[in-house]
């Protein structure tokens, strides 16, 4: 059996950062890429625009060939290699097709996976997902060769609002449905989503919330739990992901909905490390471990992983709930949680809306529409406030940061 003393499973966001690190630190052993797909490294976050026909393949990936992994960064990448099974113990992988390899030191960064519901009449065949290259590749070319003139959407995510978008600019008439009463439901308030709501219908997006979906039928009808029968063309299931680690053997590794990780990135098997959405973090506003699920996470907890490969001691806190979407002409930002709070202040301004969200006097939470400028010192505002209850000294610099009261001027001077 083959031996290496670094072995990296999976070629994506978190792997990538990870494998920069070690040899940024100057760490010279032999790295082996384990990747599922013959596709360089890409960021999961494109696959909307090149499914829509917005960027060509080439742009998918920024971050170069595979062949630039052996020729910069001096490592070997072994594609196709999906890891089937992973021995935590014996520290050896074997992938499908039973090629293992042993390994010194190992960082699982598998990422997740689009859930498929128990629905009758919904298989990997009849419905349509947007996570990876080949999901965003069938959907293109299902549009191109069959354009459909209708689409239902299940799940109203960060996903499914994408997925949403490029379907009406497609000139579908596009159904977004949730089994939540709003659109949004991790990041927004049902105030904030309602605006966003009508701006939706306005432009003859219909929208069912408060359904789940029953069964799809095999001439494509969705039939609702509301009774409602919705005759589409195409289905797509947007409603959530999930760790990618059916390798591990049960017992030998801790884990939760992912991997648990320290905040060096070790998992609780000797030689083990994890990152990105296969991994669980710490959610600094609420101080709970989760799978964080962003691109920022990912590429900061494969970095910290390498560091660490690199025995460089380097602890990562953890990152606070957030994220800037723009769809159908809108900018939204949903920044930490927007649940639980003991005070809320409201904001509107043209067609601007603003929420912020106190706790005990702290602010924790954020919701922006069309917030332009504000967003990002609000995001920052957040992080500062969570950096702060962690203990930890605040990770902006103050010059780049607005302190909370100049944010709360800013918000509500003008706003009012
Ligand atoms: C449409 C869309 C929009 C998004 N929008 C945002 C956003 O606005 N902001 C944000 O922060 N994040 C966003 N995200 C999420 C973000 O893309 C992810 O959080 C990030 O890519 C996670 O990086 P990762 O390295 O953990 O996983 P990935 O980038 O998915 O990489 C994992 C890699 O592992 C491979 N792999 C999986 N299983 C195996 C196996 N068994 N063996 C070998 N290889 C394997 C996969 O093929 C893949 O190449 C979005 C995602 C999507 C799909």
């Amino acid at each position: 059996m083959e031996y290496r003393e670094l072995a990296v499973i999976g070629n994506g966001c978190a792997g990538l950062a990870c494998i920069r690190a070690l040899r940024a630190c100057g760490d010279k052993r032999p790295i082996l890429v384990l990747s599922d797909t013959r596709w360089p490294a890409y960021n999961p976050m494109l696959t909307t625009y090149f499914a829509g026909g917005k960027i060509s393949r080439e742009q998918m990936f920024l971050f170069g060939r595979n062949e630039d992994l052996r020729t910069k960064l001096d490592a070997e990448i072994w594609e196709g290699f999906r890891a089937a099974d992973l021995d935590a113990e014996g520290r050896v992988i074997r992938d499908q097709t039973g090629r293992t390899v042993s390994y010194g030191q190992c960082l699982v960064a598998t990422g997740a996976s689009p859930i498929l519901p128990r629905t009758p009449g919904m298989t990997r065949q009849t419905v349509f997902f947007m996570r990876t290259m080949d999901d965003a590749l069938r959907l293109r070319r299902r549009l191109e060769e069959q354009p459909p003139r209708s689409a239902a959407v299940i799940g109203a995510s960060m996903v499914g609002v994408k997925v949403m978008e490029l379907l009406h600019a497609r000139g579908c008439r596009v159904t977004l449905a949730d089994l939540a009463p709003h659109i949004l439901p991790g990041a927004a308030s049902p105030e904030c989503a309602r605006e966003m709501e009508r701006r939706l219908e306005s432009r003859s997006v219909r929208l069912c919330l408060g359904v789940t979906a029953d069964r799809l039928e095999p001439d494509g009808t969705l039939v609702l739990s509301s009774g409602e029968r919705l005759e589409s063309d195409l289905t797509v299931v947007c409603i959530g992901v999930r760790s990618n680690l059916d390798f591990l053997r049960p017992g030998q590794v801790e884990t939760d909905r992912g991997l648990l990780v320290d905040e060096y990135m070790r998992t609780s098997a000797p030689g083990l490390y994890a990152a990105g959405d296969a991994a669980q973090g710490r959610e600094l506003l609420s101080g709970e471990s989760m799978v964080i699920g962003l691109l920022a996470n990912a590429r900061r907890q494969g970095r910290t992983a390498g560091r660490n490969l690199a025995g460089v001691k380097t602890p990562y806190p953890g990152n606070v709930l957030h994220n800037i979407t723009h769809f159908m002409d809108m900018e939204f930002l949903g920044a930490g949680s927007v649940r639980s709070y003991d005070q809320v202040r409201c904001m509107s301004r043209g067609d601007s809306f603003a929420q912020l969200f106190w706790t005990k006097g702290r602010l924790t939470g954020v919701n922006l529409l069309n917030g332009g400028a504000v967003a990002g010192p609000a995001r920052q505002a957040l992080f500062r406030q969570a950096l702060r209850a962690g203990g930890q000294p605040p990770e902006i610099p103050d010059e780049q940061n607005l302190l909370l009261r100049d944010l709360e001027k800013e918000l509500v001077q003008p706003w009012t």
